[in-house]
């Protein structure tokens, strides 16, 4: 599995599984149950959760997967804005532990900015970091502003990534979020890799797909994936799309089809305010 270095040296896989809309419906719950497993066992190991997540459920589910292979995942979760004061914030990640039947979590984001002052929200993720209950913590849905006024706080410095939307669609941060990423030799998370799936039915993707004897999901992730700064975390809700996610990596697109897919879907020329989903 190929990896990418988070600001504090750690080593992570460019490729990770979502969990947004798992554990919310009985029927599906084998399946996902099995992805998740699936995606550990081939090395897919960054597991993206958030107690917002099915208030909770995906949450279980991940504790499930985990059960006897903790230290073999790199669990990523989420704290919601309106709990992410100085005392809502240990809260929130006491109770996704219990969720996940797990005493630490590997990273924890802040799912996006809200009322409470960054700074305040900052020093609690860092008291969860001294206690041992994290150990790194980022951001998720920051603009560039937003991470130049978290670099300015005090610890803002130790923020390890910025999940944001990002895919073929959704092009915007290449004008300045993604070289501003580099420059700090910070990874970018790209979250919803294949637009939710629409992506799965454009025309260009679908040409590309039969051009290389593959699918369209893989074409999209192998065009996330050819950005070494980039960590993908597409949800694949069974084992056979958690494959295909993982044949992705090992794609590789010609110069030539990387300027067909930018004539269909253009990148930025100007700022583009972050998109979220
Ligand atoms: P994605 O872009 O990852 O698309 C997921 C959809 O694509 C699902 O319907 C899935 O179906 C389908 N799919 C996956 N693989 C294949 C395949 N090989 N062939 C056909 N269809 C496929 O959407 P998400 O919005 O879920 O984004 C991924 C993750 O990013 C989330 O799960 C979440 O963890 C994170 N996220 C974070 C946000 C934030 O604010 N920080 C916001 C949004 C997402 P199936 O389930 O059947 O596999």
């Amino acid at each position: 599995m190929r990896t990418t270095k988070l600001p504090a040296g750690v080593e992570v896989p460019v490729l990770g599984i979502g969990t947004w809309r798992m554990g919310e419906q009985p029927e599906r719950r084998r399946h996902e149950l099995e992805a998740l497993v699936c995606a550990l066992d081939n090395g897919m190991s960054l597991i993206d959760t958030a107690e917002m997540y099915g208030d909770g459920a995906a949450e279980e589910l991940v504790g499930e997967a985990l059960a006897g292979r903790r230290r073999q995942a790199f669990i990523v979760s989420k704290v919601l804005p309106h709990h992410a004061s100085a005392k809502g914030t240990i809260a929130a990640c006491e109770a996704s532990l219990k969720r996940m039947a797990t005493d630490y979590i590997d990273l924890y984001l802040l799912h996006w900015r809200g009322g409470v002052p960054l700074a305040e929200t900052v020093d609690a993720l860092e008291r969860l970091a001294s206690d041992g209950k994290i150990r790194y913590w980022g951001v998720s849905n920051f603009d560039t502003g937003d991470m130049e006024e978290l670099l300015a706080l005090p610890g803002g410095r130790k923020v390890q990534t910025n999940q944001v939307l990002y895919n073929l669609m959704r092009r915007g941060i290449e004008f300045d979020l993604l070289p501003w990423s580099r420059q700090h030799a910070m990874p970018v998370m790209a979250y919803s890799p294949l637009e939710q799936g629409v992506l799965l039915g454009q025309a260009e993707v679908l040409r590309l797909a039969d051009e290389y004897s593959t699918t369209p999901a893989q074409i999209a992730l192998a065009w996330v994936l050819r950005d070494e700064q980039v960590i993908a975390i597409p949800k694949a809700g069974t084992p056979r799309h958690v494959r295909q996610a993982r044949a992705a990596l090992d794609l590789r697109l010609s110069p030539i089809d990387l300027q067909a897919l930018d004539r269909a879907f253009p990148p930025p020329r100007r700022k583009v305010p972050l998109e979220m989903i």
